[in-house]
């Protein structure tokens, strides 16, 4: 069933979970040698000929820094190469101690355990996420998605007359456009309807016909909801699939306005929310709010 689909409370990490997660990896990993490496299955690293070759460009390897580029995060290694980790549709990146007292969780695919003690652990039930080692030179080839982002709604400042210029230029409905990688990088379903209903848009406006103002607020929308969700550690739905570092859900379902809260009032005019199913995935409006 496709993330976030009709009749399902499930989603796919978003710009604000990978972003908090980069955050936490800041925090507690960069620095840290890796001391061993263990692939359960070599589903997650099916980039690389063997496990082998993945463990030994890792094995030793000091973790120098860490980066967001859309939904992907880079892990700089001492050296120069990359490890690149995708969470796909239920990808997890866990900190953990390891031992007796901690052993792997289900769907444990790699571990990676440090010299400084502790370990970090890829989980993913589903396998479509995976993680991999590149070099910055190949990283592109690799990901092609990465070479066709669009701009970073938080890490990019852009002017609001330059996005309505953009939003002219591409002439889509605004939901998918929102939703486009190639248009703007790490927003999916469920922030395009946060974002959306913050603006007091239509998910089917198109973007041509957007006025000065509309144009302001949604990029004021855009930047705010983003900030805001990182601000509260993402969103974890019913599946509570997304996790922190640490293995804590996070916060911002509780400020969700629209998305999963169909039949609910509205928390501006007290319509009633409704869902509609918008290029085949369930999609959350106030048809009162937004015009
Ligand atoms: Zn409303």
């Amino acid at each position: 069933m496709p993330p976030g689909g009709p009749g399902t409370s499930t989603s796919m990490p978003e710009l604000p979970e990978v972003e908090t997660l980069k955050r936490d990896l800041d925090k507690d990993v960069v620095g840290k040698r890796i001391k061993s490496v263990t692939v359960e299955g070599e589903r997650s690293t099916r980039r690389h000929a063997d496990k082998q070759e993945f463990i030994d460009k890792l094995e030793a390897r000091k973790i120098t820094g860490v980066e967001r580029r859309g939904k992907y995060l880079l892990l700089r290694l001492e050296g120069g190469d990359v490890l690149v980790a995708h969470l796909g549709m239920s990808g997890q990146l866990l900190r953990g101690k390891g031992g007796v007292r901690d052993p792997d969780p289900k769907h444990t695919h790699v571990v990676f355990t440090f010299t400084q003690g502790g370990l970090l652990r890829f989980v993913d039930p589903r396998t479509f996420g995976e993680v991999f080692v590149t070099t910055p030179e190949e990283l592109e080839a690799e990901v092609p998605e990465l070479a066709h982002l669009g701009f970073d709604p938080v890490d990019d400042m852009m002017s609001w007359v330059r996005f309505g210029e953009l939003l002219t230029a591409r002439k889509g409905k605004l939901k998918a456009l929102l939703m486009d990688q190639k248009f703007v990088a790490g927003i999916g379903n469920i922030y395009s309807d946060e974002i959306l209903w913050a603006a007091g848009l239509r998910y089917d406006r198109s973007s041509e016909t957007l006025s000065s103002q509309e144009v302001r607020r949604l990029y004021r929308a855009m930047v705010e909801t983003l900030q805001d969700a990182i601000k509260h550690r993402g969103s974890s739905l019913a599946d509570e699939q997304y996790r922190d570092l640490f293995g804590a859900v996070g916060e911002y379902q509780k400020e969700h306005k629209v998305y999963d809260r169909a039949g609910q009032a509205c928390r501006r005019c007290r319509s009633t929310i409704v869902k509609v199913k918008v290029n085949g995935r369930g999609s959350f409006l106030c048809e009162q709010c937004q015009v």
